[in-house]
């Protein structure tokens, strides 16, 4: 509890009994019930060992039913729970901050059915994003969205999270590209609108919701999403950049020149593969011959190979022609597809190396993207607390340029209140300013719900919360996170 001097165990909520644990048994089985101190330690802490929790239960529950039975109990007896998926989030979202029953979609992990026609798959909330694209790479088919943590993350999490990443540039984003939800409701309802249908104008589309709504207003049980084709031809160049005017106008003009084809267009700076070196096999030689201020990572997606080498070798001849990059590589085989993508992907695991990060994920207009990061870098450097002896080691800034998302991140030794409150309300009171997004992709968790008045006007608060205490007006779900406490 000490952890979170600002916040209070609500002491309205139940706490956990021995009648409780026996009805929980009766309805998950013993082999759905993990009460034993070191297991129950992975599912207490997050991903960045930042927030943690203290648990006495987690509940495994593998059907439906046994979600709505769980939750009707625990609205019924007040007692507050915390969804949770892969553990991956980065905003302490998916932990207990108290003593919050955890339930976890680990156990419900089938696909329920593939159309080959259409690309909707129907899938249970706990399959793991990765193991969903490679059973659809046999079919021809991929996931529309991808992720540095797809070989944990649940696409239940994802659409809780409304997950961002790799592939939101030419898919959109799950607002989009999820078709249907089945969702358990705080009283035990399961809203059952699976739907495969693209088109569909028959009422509110509820399940937008609870895209996005981080575990706060029911448990997501079922996902229906439509896959699109897996593209016959993909190619991978990295290119070296030497300002960050140019990676915008290599940006701009791939947009004209790679148009339909071009399918993630990522950036990093230097700080990033340095740290990637430093902690990562992937990373251990430069990919290029000489360091760059600047890295882009652009990936094709076609159906015709000749056609898209010939289009992306053009586009990269004019880039190299009038110094818009000064060095490139093209990927020539999947293993060099994998270790390009590898330096892009390995950068959040390469920070959190350093010891403790802060992480900031900000949409920003492109053209005031990096004068973010050395805005940070600056004030940090004066404040004393930034250099290879000091606390705060590095400050790299990387991210999907395409969909204007920087990924700010600071790497410490450990979490300090001088650090954070250096950071702190600056970076929110920054991004405001230059009218961004305190959360572009990661949601709002734990960490941004105090902060969330950045980027919501008071009436939108008041609706969000209006709409909260509607769906569950016991406020069970997810508690302390979201939106301001009040
Ligand atoms: P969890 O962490 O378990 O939970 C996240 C939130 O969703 C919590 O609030 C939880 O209560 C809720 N939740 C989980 N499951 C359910 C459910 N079934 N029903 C209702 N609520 C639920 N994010 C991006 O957007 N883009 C990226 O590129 C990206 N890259 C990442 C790279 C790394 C290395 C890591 C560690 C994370 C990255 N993330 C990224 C963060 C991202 O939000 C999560 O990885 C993912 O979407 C969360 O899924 P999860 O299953 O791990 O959810």
């Amino acid at each position: 509890a000490d952890q979170y001097p600002y916040l209070k165990r609500d002491q309205s909520f139940k706490k956990l009994t021995d009648g409780d644990l026996d009805y929980f048994k009766s309805v998950v089985g013993l082999s759905g019930v993990s009460q034993d101190e070191e297991d129950l330690e992975v599912f207490n802490i997050d991903w960045m060992q930042k927030y943690r929790g203290q648990s006495k239960l987690v509940l495994k529950p593998s059907t439906t039913e046994q979600v709505s039975k769980i939750l009707k109990y625990c609205n019924d007896n007040k007692l507050a729970v915390v969804p949770q998926g892969g553990n991956t989030g980065l905003v302490g979202g998916g932990v207990p901050v108290f003593d919050e029953i955890i339930i976890s979609t680990a156990n419900m992990s089938s696909v329920r059915s593939f159309d080959p026609v259409s690309g909707a798959l129907v899938c249970d909330a706990g399959c793991i994003l990765e193991v969903l694209d490679n059973y659809l790479a046999e079919q021809g088919y991929i996931m529309p969205l991808d992720l540095g943590a797809k070989g944990s993350c649940h696409i239940g999490g994802n659409v809780a999270t409304n997950a961002g990443g790799l592939r939101l540039l030419r898919y959109g984003s799950l607002h989009g590209t999820v078709l249907g939800l089945e969702v358990v409701m705080p009283d035990g309802t399961i809203l059952d609108n699976l739907s495969t249908l693209r088109k569909d104008n028959t009422g509110y589309d509820l399940k937008q919701l609870f895209i996005g709504s981080e575990g706060t207003l029911g448990i997501i049980t079922g996902v229906s999403i439509l896959a699109p084709k897996r593209s016959k031809a993909v190619n991978v160049a990295l290119l070296g950049v030497s300002s960050f005017d140019q990676v915008q106008a290599a940006f701009k003009r791939s947009k004209d020149e790679l148009s339909e084809i071009l399918s993630a267009f990522e950036f990093f700076d230097r700080a990033s593969i340095d740290l990637v070196k430093q902690h990562l096999v992937a990373g251990k030689n430069d990919p290029l011959e000489s360091p760059h201020p600047f890295y882009v990572l652009i990936e094709t997606s076609g159906s015709n190979k000749d056609h898209d080498d010939e289009k992306l070798n053009s586009y990269l001849e004019g880039l190299l022609t009038d110094d818009i990059v000064q060095d490139g590589v093209v990927a020539q085989d999947t293993t060099q597809f994998k270790n390009l993508w590898a330096i892009r992907e390995g950068i959040p695991e390469a920070c959190s190396k350093t010891g403790s990060v802060y992480k900031y994920d900000l949409s920003i207009p492109v053209p005031v993207f990096y004068q973010m990061v050395e805005d940070m870098r600056a004030r940090l450097e004066k404040e004393g607390v930034l250099g290879e002896d000091k606390n705060v080691r590095s400050v790299v800034g990387f991210g999907h340029i395409g969909d204007g998302n920087l990924h700010l991140n600071i790497a410490a030794k450990s979490y300090s209140d001088e650090v954070a409150n250096i950071i702190e309300p600056y970076v929110f009171e920054w991004t405001a300013k230059h009218a961004g997004s305190i959360s572009s992709e990661h949601g709002l968790g734990l960490f941004k719900a105090p902060h969330v008045h950045y980027s919501k006007s008071p009436s939108m608060l008041a609706l969000m919360r209006r709409i909260k205490d509607m769906l569950d007006p016991n406020g069970i779900m997810n508690p302390y996170k979201y939106l301001p406490t009040e």
